[in-house]
């Protein structure tokens, strides 16, 4: 199994207009050693549609696939979603059939239809969350066979290939599929067939369609907007999995397929480290901004991220992290010059001396000491004690903190940052956790492994 990641960096600096370039999706390969079939899950190729990106995105971070392979872009429009937007550059699921080279997404639409039609590629989903209920008949305002919600999208029976050619069929199985784990009928999904090449001029310009046009299977899943995120991306997470079933793509997840689960997931373990992880910040319930951060001078903003719908986006006065169309925390940065020289230091952790890497979150019970080398000048954000001015050798307790400057709402985590003259050397970060608790949040194996995926 490999994760691709794909990490941002603004390769510009002194410059704000930089900021407000288009953000790059991302394809994340998850692939098994045994061969099979490969599934391509799109998300957010409309930004305010968090059902679908959000299902694809947990794809991405959850699941293990074992045989076939399933290729996630779980941020299509990332700029949209980062902004909230449907489009901030107009609809992007209208210009798949012709689109101006001067068009600011033109590169992004590029790059997508070839990935969609990769020889590897066998069936192509676009995760939508759409109005109302689709009903064959109309019912009422919001259940009608105009409406979207609840439905996989067709745009026609099928398609004249070898394998995968009867959309029809196929969507009828991923229906039962749904279905059969819904208990209230009021949710069910059904099949809409938008026949499009009988002159649906909308449907023509879609994904789906140049796909279809193209001899690949394509589909759209469309989730209520009626519904809040979470059970939408439920929904999402339910018809990805009955493709999965007709392909024969088998895979484990981490979590259990239920409501309470998914809503569990959504927002949970978000980490940026900047910088060749100088900085680690876990943002999951971070205080709306954090302050004196001690961002690089004189130099583009580099970092990376366990979640694909994070990004950093701003200015050099002060940046936001967004996580999908969520507000996670504003940055307030200092600048310094950097100390590349550090890798570890010794921290005495509730009475036991360890070796922590610099960029490192620790957990301790009661308290800690900093043993740095007396080249190191360590600052312990918060720390109360008047007058001192150098925190290294000295016996720390939470109750000398202030709970104020935690990062995190919960007021358990701390900044340990380490200065050699001027210069920043690196942060850690302490971790207060409850004597009694056996199981802290900490950063577990696979996702150390993500944040450590090659350095831009
Ligand atoms: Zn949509």
């Amino acid at each position: 199994m490999s994760k691709q990641y794909v990490f941002t960096l603004f390769a510009c600096f002194f410059s704000i207009s930089c900021f407000s370039e288009p953000l790059q999706f991302s394809l994340h390969k998850i692939e098994s050693k045994n061969s099979g079939p490969t599934l391509l899950v799109i998300g957010g190729i409309q930004g305010d549609e968090p059902g679908g990106f959000t299902a694809a995105s947990m794809l991405v971070t959850s699941y293990k696939v074992t045989k076939g392979n399933v290729w996630v872009v779980p941020n299509l429009n990332f700029e949209s979603i980062i902004r909230r937007s449907r489009g901030v550059h107009g609809d992007m699921n209208r210009k798949f059939s012709s689109l101006s080279e001067n068009d600011p997404e033109f590169q992004q639409v590029q790059k997508i239809k070839k990935i969609i039609l990769d020889q590897q590629v066998d069936i192509i989903l676009n995760l939508h969350d759409g109005s109302g209920f689709y009903k064959k008949e109309y019912i009422n305002k919001m259940h009608n066979p105009e409406r979207w919600g609840q439905s996989i999208i067709i745009d026609q029976k099928k398609i004249d290939i070898a394998e995968y050619g009867e959309l029809k069929k196929i969507a009828d199985k991923v229906q039962q599929h749904i279905n059969s784990h819904l208990k209230n009928k009021k949710k069910y999904f059904y099949v809409k067939n938008t026949n499009t090449k009988n002159g649906n001029v909308q449907m023509e310009k879609t994904l789906t369609y140049f796909a279809i046009k193209n001899n690949r299977p394509a589909f759209a899943v469309e989730a209520s907007k009626s519904f809040l995120t979470d059970e939408r991306t439920y929904y999402h997470l339910l018809a990805v999995e009955g493709f999965m079933k007709e392909m024969g793509i088998t895979y484990n997840r981490g979590f259990n397929l239920t409501m309470n689960d998914v809503s569990r997931k959504i927002g949970h373990n978000l980490k940026i480290s900047m910088y060749n992880n100088r900085i680690n910040l876990n943002v999951e319930k971070a205080r709306r901004s954090l302050n004196y951060i001690p961002l690089k001078r004189d130099a583009s903003l580099q970092y990376k991220k366990n979640n694909p719908l994070i990004a950093v986006v701003g200015n050099q006065e002060s940046l936001k992290i967004r996580y999908g169309n969520r507000h996670v925390t504003s940055l307030k940065p200092q600048y310094f010059d950097y100390d590349y020289e550090l890798n570890s230091i010794k921290i005495q952790v509730d009475g036991i001396e360890k070796d922590i890497n610099i960029g490192e979150e620790i957990n301790v019970k009661n308290n800690f000491r900093v043993l740095a080398g007396s080249d190191y000048r360590v600052n312990i954000i918060g720390y109360a004690k008047h007058g001192t001015v150098n925190e290294n050798g000295l016996l720390i307790k939470k109750k000398q903190i202030k709970p104020r400057f935690s990062i995190d709402r919960d007021e358990k985590i701390f900044r340990v940052e380490l200065y050699k003259g001027k210069k920043f050397s690196g942060m850690i970060l302490v971790n207060f956790i409850e004597p009694q608790q056996s199981q802290p949040i900490s950063m577990n194996k696979t996702n150390s492994q993500k944040l450590s995926v090659s350095n831009l």
